[in-house]
Parts: structure tokens; C-alpha cells; sequence
């Protein structure tokens, strides 16, 4: 694509914004649960799909389709629920409220690592509210972006029939890579540029967004910790451990990176981490019985094995991670997923490495492990594992976690779509899916209403002709 046929695209997806607009949002609502009937159709044979390019297991991309099935859900339910507050005026016979109206053209960027999901958390909210949208998926998920656009027609066709209008466009697919990005990012036409990925990726665009006063939602990189207290139930923490270290292979946003363990348990805890993670399935992601799938490409295990090798060259000590050969003649990557005792939380630690490397580090009291959870540039996901209350509300509290997401006895990754989902510091700042995230998908109107025959004004002023 080049940028006049880009130009192109935009202009359609105007138009389509401007018919959508003018459609009351609970009417907006039906085509959304046609949506979700398409996608509950769908769901097999878009989580083969998903695993197949992304590379995750099957259960993972069931669920991960599962998750847009649940957005598709929260969204209907919205559409009758976009409320404005209504507040008491200063001055006789005035009334004071907001209205919350459409954007217009939302630009979505994605990763590869969550195909349909971070499209569907977008893409719901941003129709719900009565804008269009323009997806650059991953190119390295391409093909699962033009079945969601399947399947979107699908559903569009479907409420078409039951008698809805519903424009052409509301949903086009733009495919290129950086290039199309920045085009999106330089774009004035689109009024959100919400972009899910690497750090990297979001530090590139979001000055080109701010050059022009538009508005960036930006889902980037984590830095995921848990703190596993003297007070923890040992045995739900290594459950929760392995599913957030290894699920999708370490590539979630979320997957938990590093453990900082009281010393009084690090031991046992170790010992038993050491024999889950010798236990754990690693093969095809397509067979059931497997739990841990293959790493997306060369480059990604090149990175780990890389950093791999920095640690040992630091003297730490390093459990697993070792390639499974042979992998000639084929893209897939396989690796045992790793555990590296650090002594300190050197760099290799505060960097993202998107694959299966668990950083374990020693605390002695409470405020050195939280002071150790939040000394890394990201903010996403956090977690304490505890049984003790105070512990529990500190961990919570301003003076607790600094990230987006803070769980207490439940692991880093896995979210639910009901909250707002994101992270604060090099995490981008952003919040999508749940909650009160869709005010970001429109614009608030402060609306003063007189209806009295007199014309005070604000603050007591005079102003007498
Ligand atoms: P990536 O940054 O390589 O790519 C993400 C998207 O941005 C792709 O569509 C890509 O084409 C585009 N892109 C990449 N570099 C760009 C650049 N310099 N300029 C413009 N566009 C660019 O990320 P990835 O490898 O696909 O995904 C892994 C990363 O995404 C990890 O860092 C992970 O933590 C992050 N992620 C974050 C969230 C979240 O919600 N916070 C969710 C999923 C993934």
C-alpha cells in the first residue's frame, strides 16, 4: 500500500463514521452482539488460527478469543450506559451537564502477541462510542487480522438483515509495518491512535502524535513482578508462578519476569518451582497436552539466549532455558522455559526480554521488595502473594505498587476485561477494555443550560450594558 491508496482508506473511513454517528448507540449495541454470536460460531476455528501465527496454545487462543467474546459483551451492555453527569449550577435557573460524542476515525496499531484481543478491547469500544475504525495489525499476524474482518463482515451482514443500517468501512484493515504506522501517527484525520507493543514502538510514535495535539493511547512493554511473602500459600504460588512465567511462551505484556521471594522461603519455594518447571510440557502448540508452544521467530530466541549468556557471565546461577533441538528445517523455536538467581536488579533485569526468563531475587522486609517491584523503567502488571492483611493493603496502597494492575494472590498475567487495562511509566499510560476506558474513545461536552429570563454570570461578576 502506498500512502495515496492510505489516503484513500481514510477517506472512506470518514465516511463511514459520519453515517455511524448520527445511529443511537443501543442500535450500535445489536450489531456488537452480532458480533459475538459470529464470534462464538467462529471461535474454533479462529483460536487453529491464532495459534498457528502467533504460536500460542490452543487453549490460550480459545481463550484469547473467549476474552473478544466477553468485550463483545461488556459492550452491549455499555451502549445503553455511555452516561454523562449532570451537575448543580452556581447560578439561579441553570443547569449544568456533559455528553459524551464520537471521535471519529480510531487508528489501531497491534501486536503480534495478542492477535485478536487488543483489536477487540479497541475495536468494541470505539464502535460502541460511535467512531470508525482502521487496524494495522502485526505483519506477523496478518492473516488472523483478515478473519476478524471476516468475521466482522460476517456480523455486519447479519444485522444488515435484521433491518439495521449499517455503513460500509466502519472496519478497514490497513497492512504494512512502520511505514503505515507513521502515517497513522502523522495523521490528523485520526482522532485516537490507540498502539499496543514494544516500548521501543510507542517512544517512536507518540512524539509524531503529540506534534500534531492528537491523542495516543499507548499499551507498551512490562516489567512484571510478584513478591512472594513469608506468609504466602506456597503451594497456590507456584501454580500461579508457572502459569504467568511460561504461558504463551513468556510473551504476554503481563508474563511475570521477576520474583522477589522473603528469604525465609526461597529455598523451598525454588526447590518447587525447579521441579514444576521440570515437569512442564514443551512441544507443538496445536496438541492440547502441551503447555509451553514454541517462541515466535529466531530473533526472539536469539535474544534469549543471548541474555542467557550475559548472566552467566555475571556468575549467576541459571536453571533450564537451553534450546530443544533439533529445530532445523523449521521456524519454530522451541526453549525450556528459564530461572536465573540474580543478586541485584542489574539491567538485563529492568529490560523487557519478550521470552520464558524468570529473575529471582532475595528480600528481607517488606518495603525493600516494593522498593525493588517498582525500580524498573515499566509499570504494567504487579502482584503479592500473602496471606497477611497488612501486607495486602500496603502492597495496594499509594505507597504500594506504582503499576497499572495490582493483584493480590492472583498472578501478573490473565487479566479480565471487566477493569481498565494498562500501565503507568514506560508502559505508555494508557487504559482500554473495561471500566471507564471507553471516555477515551469520545470527546465531553460541558454543556450550561439557562432557563431563566435573566443572565447571571460565573463568579459573581458585574458586567451591566
Ligand atoms: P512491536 O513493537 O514490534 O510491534 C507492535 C506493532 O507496532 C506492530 O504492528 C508493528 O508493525 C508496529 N511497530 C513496531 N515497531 C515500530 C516502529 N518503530 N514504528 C512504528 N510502528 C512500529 O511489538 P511485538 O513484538 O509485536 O509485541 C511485543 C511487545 O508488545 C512487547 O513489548 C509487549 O510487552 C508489548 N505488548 C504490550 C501490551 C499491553 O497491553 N501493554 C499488549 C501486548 C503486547
Amino acid at each position: 500500500m502506498n500512502k495515496t491508496e492510505y489516503d484513500k482508506l481514510i477517506q472512506r473511513s470518514i465516511k463511514a463514521q459520519k453515517a455511524w454517528q448520527d445511529v443511537p448507540a443501543p442500535q450500535r449495541g445489536e450489531l456488537i452482539k452480532h458480533l459475538a454470536t459470529t464470534f462464538k460460531y467462529y471461535q474454533q476455528e479462529l483460536a487453529a488460527d491464532v495459534t498457528q501465527e502467533s504460536k500460542k496454545i490452543i487453549a490460550e487462543a480459545t481463550g484469547e478469543v473467549q476474552e473478544a467474546i466477553d468485550m463483545c459483551d461488556f459492550g452491549v451492555g455499555l451502549s445503553r450506559q455511555l452516561y454523562g453527569l449532570t451537575m448543580s449550577s452556581e447560578r439561579q435557573d441553570h443547569r449544568l451537564q456533559e455528553m459524551w460524542h464520537p471521535l471519529g476515525v480510531v487508528g489501531v496499531i497491534s501486536a503480534f502477541n495478542f492477535p485478536v484481543a487488543v483489536w477487540a478491547w479497541n475495536h468494541v469500544l470505539a464502535i460502541i462510542c460511535g467512531n470508525s475504525v482502521v487496524w494495522k495489525p502485526s505483519p506477523k499476524t496478518i492473516g488472523v487480522a483478515y478473519k476478524c474482518k471476516d468475521i466482522w463482515d460476517t456480523a455486519c451482514f447479519r444485522a444488515i438483515k435484521d433491518g439495521y443500517n449499517i455503513p460500509k468501512d466502519l472496519l478497514i484493515v490497513l497492512e504494512g509495518h512502520t511505514d503505515v504506522a507513521e502515517w497513522m501517527a502523522d495523521d490528523q484525520h485520526i482522532k485516537l491512535l490507540s498502539a499496543t507493543g514494544s516500548t521501543e514502538m510507542g517512544k517512536a510514535l507518540a512524539p509524531r502524535v503529540a506534534a500534531r495535539l492528537g491523542r495516543g493511547l499507548y499499551e507498551l512493554g512490562g516489567n512484571n513482578a510478584m513478591i512472594v511473602s513469608e506468609h504466602a500459600n506456597i503451594d497456590l504460588t507456584v501454580r500461579a508462578i508457572v502459569f504467568s512465567a511460561v504461558g504463551t511462551c513468556g510473551q504476554r505484556c503481563t508474563t511475570l519476569r521477576r520474583l522477589i521471594v522473603n528469604k525465609k522461603v526461597y529455598k523451598p519455594l525454588l526447590a518447587k518451582l525447579k521441579r514444576a518447571y521440570n515437569s512442564l510440557s514443551v512441544g507443538s502448540p496445536s496438541d492440547p497436552k502441551n503447555l509451553v508452544g514454541p517462541l515466535i521467530s529466531k530473533a526472539a530466541f536469539d535474544k534469549m539466549q543471548e541474555v542467557l549468556g550475559l548472566c552467566r557471565m555475571k556468575a549467576y546461577a541459571v536453571h533450564g532455558g537451553d534450546p530443544i533441538w533439533p529445530m532445523e528445517n523449521t521456524d519454530d523455536y522451541y526453549v525450556n522455559p528459564a530461572i536465573v538467581e540474580v543478586d541485584n536488579q542489574c539491567n538485563l533485569v529492568k529490560s523487557e526480554t519478550f521470552a520464558p526468563i524468570l529473575y529471582l531475587m532475595k528480600y528481607d522486609y517488606l518495603d525493600e521488595a516494593i522498593y525493588l517491584q517498582n525500580d524498573v523503567p515499566q509499570g504494567l502488571s504487579s502482584c503479592i502473594f500473602t496471606d497477611n492483611l497488612q501486607e495486602a493493603e500496603t502492597f495496594i496502597s499509594a505507597h504500594g505498587s506504582d503499576c497499572g494492575i495490582v493483584n493480590v494472590n492472583v498472578g501478573t498475567s490473565g487479566a479480565e476485561i471487566g477493569g481498565a487495562f494498562g500501565g503507568e511509566k514506560d508502559t505508555g499510560g494508557g487504559r482500554e477494555s473495561g471500566s471507564d476506558a471507553w471516555k477515551s474513545y469520545m470527546r465531553r461536552s460541558t454543556i450550561t443550560i439557562n432557563y431563566g429570563s435573566d443572565l447571571p454570570l460565573a463568579q459573581g461578576i458585574n458586567f451591566d450594558l
